[in-house]
């Protein structure tokens, strides 16, 4: 489908008023084809806007004085004197205070444009507002989740886990667990996690003496990794967990880690 771009507002404006050249409207009608949904309701918004301004003007018959000099201007216009002289007292209409016609049609057309161009705003800035609501929304959701994690590091019932480097280890690494039972949710975070090239470091939950992976630690350039685990399982059979170093990728099974293990952290209280 071809990008809808605010100049096909432009377009459907001018579309609407019958003033598009031939090469434009192929191209909006190309464009139209492929049910561009704006398009399509800011056709509508300006089609309707024609309609609306018709309907708002009062309506309103022209008193018998009013369309007897009008007629008698239209025959003046039409070159015979002998309009004043058949409708007697009814004076012509001055030709000074008369529009010409083409002006007349020059002001109906601005009138129209504008309106276009009314419209034309109002469904950009219809758009701006749809955006800005959709960037609330997404800030509400991304603030509702970081509250729930935070409850997790609140929380009073919550178990934490200090990791100890095993001889395989190197020595700058440092981790930290937090689990809560109550909602099993878990938030890990690591530090000086730079892998060797071609390896990566992996998590292990540990139940008894069963390992299951948890994932993949990815660290920033920093070496810096924070894990938030949604569902960590029954935390009363959650033992400790372990990291491994392993081949680029993890371990080949979720049960067993193939590398070396570098820290294990025991659950505290
Ligand atoms: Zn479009």
């Amino acid at each position: 489908m071809s990008q809808h771009r605010d100049e096909h507002l432009d377009l459907c404006a001018a579309y609407v008023l019958g003033c598009l050249d031939e090469a434009d409207r192929s191209r909006l009608e190309a464009h139209l084809a492929e049910a561009c949904p704006v398009c399509e309701g800011a056709l509508r918004d300006f089609g309707g806007s024609a309609v609306l301004l018709a309907a708002s003007v009062p309506p309103a018959l022209p008193s018998p004085a009013i369309k007897a000099r009008v007629l008698a201007a239209v025959r003046g216009d039409a070159g015979a004197e002998g309009g004043r002289a058949k409708e007697g007292r009814i004076l012509p209409m001055k030709k000074r205070w008369a529009l010409p016609p083409r002006l007349g049609w020059a002001l109906a057309a601005c009138f129209v444009l504008a309106t276009g161009v009314l419209f034309t705003t109002m469904t950009r800035l219809r758009q701006d507002l749809n955006r800005a609501r959709d960037q609330v929304q997404n800030l509400t959701r991304d603030l509702d989740s970081e509250r729930r994690w935070a409850a997790v590091l609140a929380s009073p019932g919550a178990r934490t886990a200090s990791f100890s480097l095993t001889p395989a280890g190197e020595a700058e690494l440092r981790a930290r667990a937090t689990v809560d039972p109550e909602t099993h949710r878990a938030i890990l975070v690591f530090q000086n996690f730079k892998a060797p090239s071609g390896r990566d470091y992996e998590l292990w939950a540990l139940r008894g003496n069963t390992p299951v992976s948890l994932g993949l630690i990815r660290p920033d350039p920093s070496g810096r990794a924070v894990l938030r685990i949604e569902d960590i399982g029954d935390p009363a059979g959650l033992t400790a967990f372990a990291i491994s170093l392993e081949p680029r990728g993890g371990a080949p099974t979720r049960n067993e880690p193939t590398g070396p293990i570098v820290m294990i952290g025991s659950l505290g209280g």
